[in-house]
This record gives C-alpha cells, sequence and structure tokens, in this order.
C-alpha cells in the first residue's frame, strides 16, 4: 500500500496536471504541473472564481456537478487567455464521505488552432475506437457461441485430462497424486471446521510371493479386489494406491476416540483382505496397516504422511495382518535407523565390518571341525549393533552383497592360518537370499578364494530355504556352479521355515543345520524329538550331514549326540569368538584325513 505522502510525491513528478476538487468546488489540491499551469501557489481552498468568469465557471460547474453524481467526463474549454486544455474528470469520495473529483488535463494547448488540431485528434483516436470496438463487439457476437463451446470443451478436456493423471489405471482409485489433491482438500475442510481425519498406509504382506506363486494376472486383480472393496465402505473419504502393493485410505472420523479409529480400521482391512476366488483358484493374502491422526498427531501433511509410514513399518514389523497406530515413540526409533543406516553406509563404504567365529565341533566334541562366520558391527555412538538388525538394514539399502563380500575376504584373511595348519577343516559363511539371487555371486565367490588361495573344499555356504523357494533361475545357477567347484551347501535354520521337499531334493544340500528352535523347546514339546529324528533320517535319504544349533546345556548336547546329529554348535560348545581367541581356544591339530580343510599346495 502506498501511503498518501508516496501518491502526492508520485503525482508531483507526472508531467501532466492534476487537480482535485471538494463538492463545493474548492481545489483540495493540485500537482506541480498544476500550480505551474494556472500560475497560482495558493489555490487550495480557492476555486474557479478566483481565475475565470462566470460563463466560463458556469460551464466547469455543471461538468463537476455530473461528475460529483457518479459520472466520468471529458471536456475541452478555454481555460485561460488563449489556453484550451482537454480535461478527464473522475468521481472521488473523499475522507469525510462527501462526493468529489479528480481532474486530469490531457492535453493544454495555446491556441484554437491547436485546440482544433486536438479535438480533431481526439475525435479521430474516438473514431477508431469505436470502430474497432464495434468489429470486436460484431465478431464477439458472431464467435460468441462457438468461444463459449469451446471453451465448455476445453473445461471438460482438462477436468478429464486432471482426472486422468489423478487415477491409477489398474484398480481406477486415485495414484499419488490424486492421493495428494485429496489430502489436501481434506485438510482445508476440516481447518475450517476444526475436525479430524485419519490417514491410514496399507500394505499387502508377502505381495512378491502372491506374484510368483500364482501369477501376476492374480496379484493385478487381488489389488483390484482390495481395491473395490476399500472404496465401497461408506466412512471412507478416498482411496489411492501409491504404487505397487501400497494404499492410502483417508477416513472421516472425527467423533471417534482413537481406539474406535483402530477397531474400524481392523475391520476394514480384515473385508479388504477377504479370500478372493480368481481364476478357480482361492488366494489368501494379507496386508498391514499404519495410521495417524490429523491434527492430533500432526497439522503438517508431510509429516502426516510419515508418521503414517513410520506406523505402518512398525506395524510390518510386528508381523503380518497388524493394524497400528503412529505413536510419539516411532520418531525416535526413525531417527535412531537413520542413524544407524547412514552409519552402516560408510562402514561397508570402509570396509569396517568385522567376524567373529563360532566353533563347530563333532558330536563326541572330540575336535572342532569348522567354524561359522558371523559378522559384526559397531556403530560409533551407539555401540555393537545386533546382526540380524543391521543384516536386516544392509538388505533394505541394497548393501547386503557388498557386506558379505567384506565378511568373507575378512574370514578368508583371517582364518587362512588354521585351514593351513589344519587347526580346523572348513569354515561356514552365511549367504542371504539376494547374494544367491544376485548375477556373478558364484564367480565374484571363487575369485575371492582363489585370491587367498583357499581350496573350494574346505568352505561352506549357509543359505535359508527361501533363497531357492523365490525359484529364481541365477540363484540356481549360481549354488550349481559354487557346488560344481566344490563348495559344499547348507541350508541353515532348517527346520524353523516351510521346506519344500522338491526343492531339497533338486539342490546340491550338503548340509542341513537345524535349527536351534527345535532342540531348545525339547521339553515343552517332546513330539519333536520324533520330528528331528525323522530330519535326520531325510539328511540321511539325501547324504546330507548334520549340525544341530544352539546347544546350550548339558542335556541338549546328550540328546543331540543319542540322537545323531553328526556335528554341533552352541554356546555350550562355544559363543562366537574373536580371531586372537579362537587362536588360543584350538590347539595345532595335526592335518586330518578328511578331504576337506586343505589349502591348495
Ligand atoms: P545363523 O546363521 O543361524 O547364526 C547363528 C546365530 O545363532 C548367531 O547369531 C549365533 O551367535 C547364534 N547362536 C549360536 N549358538 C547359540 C546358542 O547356543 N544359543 C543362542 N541363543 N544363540 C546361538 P548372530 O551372530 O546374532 O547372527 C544372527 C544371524 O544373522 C545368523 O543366524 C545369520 O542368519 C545372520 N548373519 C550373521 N552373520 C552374517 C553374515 O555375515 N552374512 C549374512 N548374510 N548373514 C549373517
Ligand atoms: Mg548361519
Ligand atoms: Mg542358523
Amino acid at each position: 500500500m502506498m501511503t498518501s505522502d508516496e501518491i502526492k510525491q508520485m503525482l508531483d513528478a507526472l508531467p501532466l496536471p492534476v487537480f482535485a476538487k471538494a463538492a463545493d468546488h474548492s481545489w483540495i489540491y493540485g500537482n506541480q504541473a498544476f500550480t505551474d499551469l494556472i500560475g497560482l501557489d495558493d489555490f487550495i481552498g480557492r476555486d474557479d472564481t478566483s481565475l475565470f468568469d462566470e460563463e466560463q465557471i458556469d460551464i466547469f460547474w455543471r461538468e463537476d456537478n455530473r461528475v460529483f453524481g457518479g459520472q466520468p467526463s471529458t471536456s475541452f474549454e478555454e481555460i485561460g487567455e488563449g489556453t484550451f486544455a482537454l480535461t478527464r474528470k473522475f468521481p472521488i469520495t473523499l475522507e469525510d464521505g462527501k462526493p468529489g473529483l479528480i481532474g486530469l488535463i490531457i492535453e493544454a494547448v495555446a491556441s484554437p488552432d491547436d485546440l482544433r488540431k486536438t479535438r480533431s485528434d481526439y475525435k479521430t483516436a474516438q473514431e477508431q475506437n469505436n470502430l474497432l470496438i464495434s468489429q470486436l463487439q460484431g465478431e464477439a457476437d458472431g464467435h460468441a457461441k462457438h468461444y463459449e463451446k469451446r471453451l465448455r470443451d476445453l473445461e471438460r478436456e482438462r477436468e478429464t485430462a486432471q482426472s486422468l493423471a489423478q487415477t491409477d489405471p489398474l484398480t481406477k482409485v486415485g495414484n499419488r497424486l490424486g492421493f495428494q489433491a485429496d489430502l489436501q482438500t481434506l485438510s482445508k475442510r476440516y481447518d475450517e471446521v476444526s475436525g479430524s481425519f485419519t490417514l491410514a498406509y496399507i500394505d499387502f504382506d508377502n505381495f512378491k510371493h502372491i506374484n510368483d506363486t500364482f501369477g501376476h494376472r492374480m496379484g493385478d486383480r487381488l489389488l483390484c479386489q482390495v481395491a473395490e472393496r476399500l472404496i465401497s465402505i461408506d466412512t471412507i473419504f478416498s482411496v489411492s494406491r501409491l504404487g505397487g502393493d501400497e494404499f492410502a485410505v483417508l477416513l472421516e472420523c472425527a467423533e471417534q476416540s482413537t481406539q474406535q479409529v483402530e477397531e474400524q480400521l481392523q475391520n476394514m482391512a480384515e473385508f479388504a483382505f477377504r479370500p478372493i476366488t480368481e481364476f478357480k483358484r482361492e488366494v489368501k493374502a494379507s496386508g498391514s496397516l499404519g495410521f495417524t491422526r490429523y491434527p492430533f498427531d500432526t497439522k503438517n501433511l508431510s509429516e502426516l504422511k510419515h508418521y503414517a509410514d513410520l506406523a505402518l513399518m512398525k506395524a510390518k514389523n510386528a508381523g503380518k495382518g497388524r493394524v497400528r497406530k503412529f505413536e510419539t515413540s516411532d520418531h525416535s526409533d526413525d531417527l535412531r535407523m537413520r542413524q544407524l543406516e547412514a552409519g552402516l553406509r560408510t562402514a561397508i563404504k570402509q570396509h569396517d565390518i568385522s567376524a567373529v567365529y563360532q566353533p563347530i565341533c563333532d558330536a563326541d566334541e572330540k575336535k572342532i571341525q569348522g567354524v561359522e562366520v558371523l559378522a559384526r558391527w559397531t556403530h560409533p555412538e551407539l555401540g555393537s549393533i545386533a546382526p540380524d538388525e543391521f543384516i536386516f538394514i544392509a538388505g533394505r539399502l541394497g548393501l547386503l552383497v557388498h557386506m558379505d563380500q567384506i565378511v568373507l575376504r575378512r574370514a578368508c584373511n583371517e582364518l587362512a592360518e588354521f585351514l593351513e595348519n589344519g587347526s580346523i577343516e572348513y569354515f561356514s559363511v552365511n549367504a542371504s537370499p539376494s547374494d544367491v539371487a544376485s548375477l556373478g555371486y558364484a564367480k565374484n565367490f571363487l575369485s575371492t578364494l582363489g585370491e587367498f588361495k583357499i581350496d573350494p573344499s574346505a568352505v561352506l555356504i549357509e543359505i535359508i530355504e527361501t533363497a531357492v523357494m523365490e525359484k529364481s533361475q541365477t540363484a540356481r545357477d549360481n549354488l550349481a556352479e559354487l557346488s560344481a567347484a566344490g563348495i559344499k551347501i547348507a541350508l541353515d535354520d532348517f527346520g524353523s521355515g516351510y521346506a519344500n521337499y522338491r526343492t531339497l531334493l533338486d539342490l546340491p544340500v550338503n548340509v542341513l543345520k537345524v535349527d536351534r528352535s527345535l532342540i531348545n523347546t525339547i521339553n515343552d514339546k517332546p513330539h519333536l524329538i520324533d520330528f528331528l529324528v525323522s530330519i535326520l533320517h531325510m539328511a540321511q535319504a539325501l547324504g546330507a550331514s548334520t549340525v544341530c544349533e544352539g546347544i546350550e546345556t548339558e542335556e541338549e548336547k546328550i540328546l543331540a549326540r543319542t540322537l545323531g546329529f553328526d556335528a554341533l554348535q552352541g554356546f555350550l560348545i562355544s559363543r562366537p569368538i574373536s580371531v586372537n581367541d579362537l587362536r588360543e581356544a584350538i590347539q595345532p591339530q595335526a592335518a586330518t584325513q578328511a578331504s576337506i580343510g586343505r589349502r591348495r599346495a
């Protein structure tokens, strides 16, 4: 906004004379150009009577009165001897609420000839203007209908384009853009009435498994079905698919408590994930759900989305089919997670991952046969981090293959001497499903062993069942290549998953490592003994040797030995130890007759 002083300054700078009059025709303002024109310094408060004769004043004031009545005017009048002016006057309302006017002398000329010229110029200009206006008017009238239709078409096209841009082509619910628009609309609406709403993110559990098992067409049908069911629920304001198997739901629930909202979402998820029958097959799926409430958790929409994400992540971590509300503590967990991610990235980049070795001995406990290599990582501020946690994070960051490569090199470097002097026969490294499924895994692995001159037959790779259940051809090729090179393959944590026996038969499995949960719970579930016996029979049929994991007590050791396990591993035998402790723990043993364990000559 300009102040009145600034307006005055601006008007003073104008070359055109400008003046203002009150309703009694007295001048209340005149700029510098006006002062110069009339040749009077003290005109404020005076009127035309100071300058003009009655006849002239009469013309001026009649004009003024029309303007005070609200009509702008243009006039050509003699304003002094031999001086003629083209003046434009506009009505204004003064501070006291009374009418006033502003006059603008567009042209002041010295002679009637000039005036005639000005008049005729003005007339010509006006005629041209009128002509132009009537032409435009005519054209506009002529084209009005056309333009109206075109405008309507454009509007419709714009709406269609907008709704297409905001729709997920597969499920026909909103996409990310649509979701964003709905979120804005709802937050605006609830700001106006100071209400609240809920944002929920829903994600399928194991969608990849569904796609792999039943095919992508079935996966697509499932997504559509879930979307259809969700939009059929009355209380839902909008449903959007954010990509892949993730949906966002906006729920109007101003009156409800958080617990009621949670129950409602629980019912909603159960309804959405009812089994579907498609292509004559019944498919059961489940979904995890994380939710947050506006404005109780936050009024910031980016934060709101982030909170729903955190709650969803927690729900997923807690197991399948969970519904979970955002908690303030999720925030600090999230900060910790970011800290861990950043730390782990750096550690992997700098090869700052260490290894410990857990001895595995023969059933009679006479000799340490080999060691399992276990990764360890210490965060500079947060201290030692559990392998399950950092391995999960490395997997999410896509760095697990790289990390396992570092661990392998470390093991090769630190254990070469033990293999050389025969104090151990082999070492065993863990491979994640993503390792096994990555192109070139076998080649890299073998070339690392070659670099350290380690005989592949002195190395075991532990994989879990899912590594091969994912039906990846690359995984199978890698395992076949490693196996052909003499490396032994162990199935880790056996008995804790859902082994597909057909898969087992197809695999080059040399060792079954039986999960510690079996031996650890045998007192509560005696029938597990029969189960263990059948596993041992199966191993025999496969020609695989067996390791009992997680031996913690004497009883467990005796039981495992009696049942006929080939080897034992667990805290009772030894905890995982550093390379120096390993050196102390084992007396150098003479090279055995065993075929494994020697370094190449
Ligand atoms: P895993 O391969 O089954 O390794 C055995 C885990 O059981 C180790 O946990 C070990 O410390 C623990 N353990 C051994 N004996 C006992 C016992 O008597 N009682 C109990 N309660 N636990 C015992 P850790 O070191 O925490 O490793 C956990 C898992 O992390 C490993 O399970 C393995 O799946 C994974 N892992 C460890 N290192 C690596 C690695 O370098 N690469 C990959 N991909 N995974 C690794
Ligand atoms: Mg293992
Ligand atoms: Mg294990």
